[in-house]
């Protein structure tokens, strides 16, 4: 395809997505704001400057450090939060601990810790999500969808990292393709949000809780379920291509 067909393409992908965000908006009990983040892994600049500047995207999400770290100066980030949302080593946080507005993947206290120590170097809190495993699938992050896990989670959390602001819940539904399977993973998970809302959230003024569920394939189910944030990938910039073909699934997760 030549650069402007690509182009084009996108802003057509924009807008049907947005279509469909406001369909599921319109059909959910939920009636809440949405926010699109559009997923930019494997994503070129230009493409996503172009999703920036021309179609109004506000906010990103990327899921390797490195390739964050090479994209960033090159980002029109003008007005654009950015988010962490891949499984993150703690020693690759000092790196983007200035870059991103929101990391989306605290699945463990080391983390958390090591979040809280870079954060405070940098005199700021870090919003972050706690990640669950809501498919309790062996190869993915996340902690397992238990009431009591969790809460035992964020207790832990906020006493030995407070510089980590805890915000909400995402999570990445089995990767099914079953309209009812995905609402049973993001419905369970939405109960586990409000639980988390009822017993901690709310006790706290300064934040406004996130819950941040559904991809390409299951966006409008998450909003049903009420979700927060989508974050939609594919679906807005094409099939994914990888760069290593050794490992072609590097940093899909
Ligand atoms: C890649 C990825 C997405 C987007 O996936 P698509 O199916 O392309 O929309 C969303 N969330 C996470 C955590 C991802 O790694």
């Amino acid at each position: 395809m030549e650069n402007d067909e690509i182009m084009a393409k996108i802003d057509q992908n924009i807008a049907e997505v947005r279509k469909e965000i406001a369909q599921a908006q319109n059909a959910s009990p939920f009636q809440k704001e949405v926010t699109l983040m559009a997923v930019t892994k494997t994503v070129d600049v230009d493409r996503i400057n172009h999703a920036i500047d021309t179609c109004g995207i506000r906010c990103i999400g990327e899921n390797r450090v490195q390739e964050l770290c090479e994209k960033y100066p090159l980002l029109h980030l003008d007005g654009v939060s950015v988010h962490l949302i891949g499984s993150l080593q703690s020693n690759k946080v000092k790196y983007i601990i200035d870059k991103v507005d929101m990391i989306h993947s605290l699945d463990s206290l080391s983390l958390a810790k090591e979040i809280h120590r870079q954060a405070q170097k940098h005199n700021r809190t870090m919003d972050c999500l706690i990640e669950i495993n809501i498919g309790r699938e062996p190869s993915k992050g996340g902690i397992l969808p238990e009431e009591a896990e969790l809460l035992a989670f964020y207790d832990a959390v906020t006493e030995a990292a407070p510089a980590v602001r805890i915000r909400g819940l995402m999570t990445i539904a089995p990767n099914t393709g079953d309209h009812d399977a995905y609402l049973h993973y993001f419905s369970q998970t939405k109960s586990l949000f409000d639980m988390l809302c009822e017993n901690r959230l709310s006790k706290r003024n300064d934040v406004k809780p996130v819950l941040s569920m559904g991809m390409s394939g299951s966006y409008r189910e998450a909003i049903l379920c009420g979700s927060d944030i989508v974050r939609i990938g594919s679906k807005i910039f094409g099939a994914r291509v990888y760069p290593d073909k050794q490992n072609p699934v590097a940093g899909a997760r």
